[in-house]
């Protein structure tokens, strides 16, 4: 007998039809024989909904401070999950199988104090696991757990996909099934580029590029975690009948797995092109060259938890002033800029630049180690489709370059046909 976790995410449970859906997938896997616990998201959209309301809620009071308790915010948006879990206990239960849901304090699932994008310290499922052993279904809130100030934390967008992983390090789980919307991952984002084939099977490595560089596919801790504790993880599609031929293999399911590198027998160059929209360029002019002027700008845009992403600096003509490019989240750039502004006098600069609405795109493969020419492709094709380019940078195996977002799709569709991505 096996044990699985089971995770959906929000358009699997979108309405009632769907959850009915995926209690069936429950339990496919019930009937034969193992032990399961599911993790689920909220409903499609319901988060965002939540989200909008946390938000909005200081302004609507007639505030005009920035005023943002994080506590009240997981408080809201937490509960969206608490609706999935207890509407799926009840599908499950309606076809006969035993079920029970868990909120993320209940298990408990603990955190760190971080609100509102807290990491999982530690999972006790002992009381989980004794149930699961009776034939007892565990439904999990996923995104959630207990920070310790006894208050619930989430853990950030897309983090019912780490819940689960977790889930499964801690309970020992033969496998860790990642439900979605589509049939496992792809070579780039099937909604971006239809020609986009699914990968059979993904090293983590190149996953963790993938999902830090855009691709939603996976949440990027998710990742981390299953790397670290070897949870075999496979993502696959919650939208397909759970009775169909072949969905309840075990070693085999249908969708990609996500592993070692010696696990892939015909490595490319290229994996993958990932794409993250809503970048923002700052660049700073006739910036002092000095020690001490990188720690002058970083630190303050660290301590007010900005995500400084690529970062571009030039050598100086003449040894007193510089150019420096770098970007951030476009959600991030006025709260940037006003941190800029203070540190202006101090770190010595003529004037600063920004612009919103960038892209950046990705190539992705670990054989890009043992290859040259790899980014001189992308620059060439790129320039064919007159698409310019405003910063580069790279690591062993990726090449992520930052472009004007109206070319976002354009960029993705050239990367990766030049690279022999496309469906044959
Ligand atoms: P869920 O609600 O199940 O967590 P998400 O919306 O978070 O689903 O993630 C699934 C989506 O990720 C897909 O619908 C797809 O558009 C997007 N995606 C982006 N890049 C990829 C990729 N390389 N392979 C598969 N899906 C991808
Ligand atoms: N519901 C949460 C979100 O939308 C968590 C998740 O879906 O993974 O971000
Ligand atoms: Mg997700």
């Amino acid at each position: 007998m096996a044990r699985i976790v089971m995770k959906f995410g929000g358009t699997s449970v979108a309405d009632i039809a769907r959850i009915h859906n995926v209690a069936r997938h429950v339990k496919r896997e019930v009937d034969a024989g193992n032990e399961v616990a599911v993790v689920v998201s909220a409903m499609a959209g319901k988060t965002n909904e939540l989200v909008g309301w946390a938000r909005d809620m200081p302004k609507a009071s007639g505030g005009s401070s920035p005023f943002f308790d994080a506590r009240e915010y997981d408080a809201i948006v937490a509960s969206g999950e608490q609706v999935s879990a207890g509407l799926l206990a009840i599908a499950l239960q309606s076809i006969g199988v035993d079920a029970r849901s868990w909120q993320g304090w209940q298990v408990p699932i603990q955190t760190d104090n971080a609100h509102g994008a807290a990491r999982i310290l530690e999972i006790d499922g002992s009381e989980m696991v004794r149930r699961m052993g009776t034939g007892q279904v565990a439904v999990v809130t996923g995104f959630q757990g207990l920070a310790p100030d006894n208050r619930i934390a989430t853990l950030g967008r897309g983090g019912s996909d780490t819940s689960a992983v977790a889930m499964a390090a801690a309970v020992k789980a033969d496998r860790c099934d990642i439900y979605t919307d589509v049939d496992g991952v792809y070579t780039t984002d099937p909604r971006v580029e239809p020609k986009a084939r699914r990968l059979s099977r993904i090293s983590f490595e190149e996953m963790l590029e993938m999902a830090s560089l855009g691709a939603k596919v996976l949440q990027v801790r998710s990742v981390e975690l299953a790397m670290v504790y070897k949870v075999r993880t496979f993502v696959r599609s919650s939208l397909e009948d759970p009775d169909a031929p072949g969905m309840g293999d075990f070693d085999n399911p249908p969708g990609t797995l996500i592993c070692d590198e010696e696990e892939i027998v015909e490595q490319q160059v290229v994996t993958g092109i990932a794409y993250a929209k809503d970048e923002a360029q700052v660049s700073l002019r006739r910036l002092a060259d000095r020690p001490g002027v990188s720690a002058g700008i970083f630190g303050p845009l660290a301590e007010a938890n900005i995500n400084v992403d690529m970062i571009v600096q030039n050598i100086s003509e003449d040894g007193s002033r510089t150019d420096m490019t770098f970007t951030v989240p476009t959600g991030d750039l006025d709260k940037t800029l006003n941190v800029l502004d203070k540190v202006r006098e101090q770190v010595g600069f003529d004037a600063i630049q920004s612009e919103a609405g960038m892209v950046k795109v990705s190539v992705i493969g670990i054989g890009m180690r043992s290859h040259a020419g790899v980014a001189a492709t992308a620059f060439k094709a790129l320039a064919e489709k007159g698409i310019n380019i405003r910063a580069i940078t790279t690591s062993e195996i990726k090449i992520s370059i930052l472009i004007d977002g109206a070319y976002a799709e354009l960029a993705v569709r050239t990367l990766h046909s030049v690279y022999g991505l496309d469906k044959q």
